[in-house]
């Protein structure tokens, strides 16, 4: 029988939560800061916006521009992207500030990342800035580098024309320039398809994107039939968008979706894995898996999963320590503004899914039954071998923090605190712990022995760490820790 992890409490969550609404700030900046992604700062800035009131929201398709109505302060704007923009602009081309920040600054959301989109073509991105280069192949765009900031810088495009009747109608290459209005009517939902127009501090709407945003429409642009077949990856965005931005879906757009979720095996694995991971780790990872849930959708993307939970009572389907799990990250990601990594978020999968029987036994024992858990769902979705393995080490190390006193287990402390894995292994356990309800000391006691550890190290001279080091390397032999998080794969449409 599948079981949860050791050590659950049942504690009601809700109550649980309203009363202890700090419960990650132990987590939070500042002590594990060193996975904050780019954009993840807090957003001082953005605190003001400005609508124009009077002017008529919508416009049909048509050959004008509307100016929509709503302006963004131009010190929410990424400063670098402004860079972008403006350096583009010199350069006698078009260029503008697109999609899900545009979304995100307009409904007065912190944007993941910034897109610019212009008429310079890949090549003469890459001439403009030094701190560039070009990638992919089916969607061919510059990254323009700041440290370990990228804006993604894309050329106008027009969407490929797939005729109805065409048996099939999936994309595999969209590299054919277009210009602003083509480069509009390609990108997915509405509410993703506004240009922010530095100069003149406005929306460019051509397609009805800032009316769906007033209302909190997800709605595709053009038929959602085709729109799904053509990239079924479409149908995930769908379902993360009207989670995390709590939107619902548009009724055409939600019929074509149950209509077409099969499609969704004809997509790479790597761009269907990079959703889902985007998905659980996007602060809606609750809503998002219900909705995949009820849509059929988890089901065609990885029937190995479902197949899992098989032995749940049919109306329940995912084990409910799952949910618990989920409502946890979710509270994490939140609150920290912190982003889980791919081991982190393939570990709250698989942890409802651990009995914990499997533990009493040995440790390599242990170890195997976790490996062949994950081993189908990892094949079949192309999971990295790394991935898959940091997973495992979180879900071995968990074991061990559950109980940190007890006598075998604690002989493993300041050598589990040690090991690279440990900082995904704590923000794991501090979910666990959220959804365990375990009040916060658990946590708060392996947070002190890494900060002890971490002064130690900070205040040793570089020689004796040097040579503790390379005794460390000869006796583990073996132990191949992990590299950190996995760098995410680029978008397939920027
Ligand atoms: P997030 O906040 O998760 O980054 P986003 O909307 O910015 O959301 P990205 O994946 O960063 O999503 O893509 C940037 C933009 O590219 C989108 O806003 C959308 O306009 C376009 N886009 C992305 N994926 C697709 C797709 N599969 N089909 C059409 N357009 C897409
Ligand atoms: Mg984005």
């Amino acid at each position: 029988m599948n079981m949860r992890l050791p050590a659950v409490k049942p504690v009601d969550q809700r109550v649980l939560r309203a009363s202890n609404p700090s419960f990650f700030d132990r987590l939070g900046p500042g002590v594990l800061d060193e996975r904050r992604g780019p954009f993840s700062g807090p957003s001082e800035s953005m605190t003001e916006f400005e609508p124009e009131p009077d002017v008529p929201s919508g416009s049909p398709r048509s050959k004008h521009r509307h100016h929509g109505t709503g302006r963004l302060l131009m010190r929410d704007v990424d400063p670098d992207a402004l860079k972008v923009v403006r350096k583009l602009l010199t350069g006698g081309h078009e260029a503008y500030l697109v999609g899900g920040c545009v979304r995100d600054l307009y409904l007065r959301r912190k944007p993941k990342d910034f897109d610019v989109a212009t008429s310079a073509t890949p090549e003469s991105i890459r001439k403009s800035f030094r701190n560039s280069r070009i990638i992919g192949r089916r969607f061919k765009l510059a990254h323009v580098f700041f440290g370990s900031k990228i804006i993604e810088t894309s050329t106008f495009r027009t969407a490929p024309t797939s005729r109805a009747g065409d048996d099939d109608r999936l994309i595999t290459h969209d590299n054919e320039w277009g210009n602003i209005v083509d480069d509009a009517f390609r990108r997915d939902f509405t509410i993703n398809g506004l240009f922010f127009d530095v100069p003149t501090n406005t929306i460019v709407d051509f397609v009805d994107g800032l009316h769906d945003l007033d209302r909190g429409v997800i709605r595709t642009i053009g038929d959602p039939v085709v729109r799904f077949q053509e990239d079924p990856v479409r149908m995930i965005r769908a379902i993360k968008f009207a989670a995390r931005l709590d939107f619902t879906i548009e009724d055409a757009t939600w019929r074509a979706l149950l209509e077409t979720t099969s499609d969704i095996a004809k997509c790479s694995r790597a761009r269907v894995l990079e959703e889902l991971y985007k998905i659980l780790r996007g602060g809606a990872a609750r809503r998002s898996v219900e909705l995949m849930l009820e849509t059929g959708l988890l089901d065609a993307i990885t029937p190995q999963y479902m197949a899992l939970h098989s032995g749940r009572p049919a109306r329940a389907r995912l084990d409910p320590w799952l949910w618990e799990l989920l409502d946890a990250l979710d509270e994490f990601t939140v609150h920290t503004e912190q982003v889980a990594g791919n081991g982190v978020l393939l570990a709250v999968l698989f942890a409802p899914l651990i009995d914990p029987s499997w533990a009493e036994g040995s440790r390599s024992g242990f170890d195997r039954r976790i490996e062949q858990l994950m081993t189908d769902f990892c094949v079949s979705l192309g999971v990295a071998r790394r991935d898959r393995e940091l997973a495992r080490q979180i879900l071995m190390a968990h074991h061990h923090m559950v109980d940190p006193l007890e006598g075998r287990r604690r002989r493993r402390r300041p050598t589990m605190v040690q090991r690279q894995y440990f900082h995904d292994a704590l923000v794991f356990f501090g979910v666990t712990a959220r959804a365990r309800a375990s009040g916060g000391s658990e946590l708060q006691y392996w947070l002190k022995l890494a900060s002890a550890q971490r002064q130690r190290r900070d205040t040793e001279p570089t020689n004796s760490r040097k040579k503790r080091r390379r005794r460390g390397r000869s006796r583990k032999r073996g132990d191949k820790g992990n590299q950190g998080p996995k760098p995410s794969t680029p978008a397939a449409h920027g």
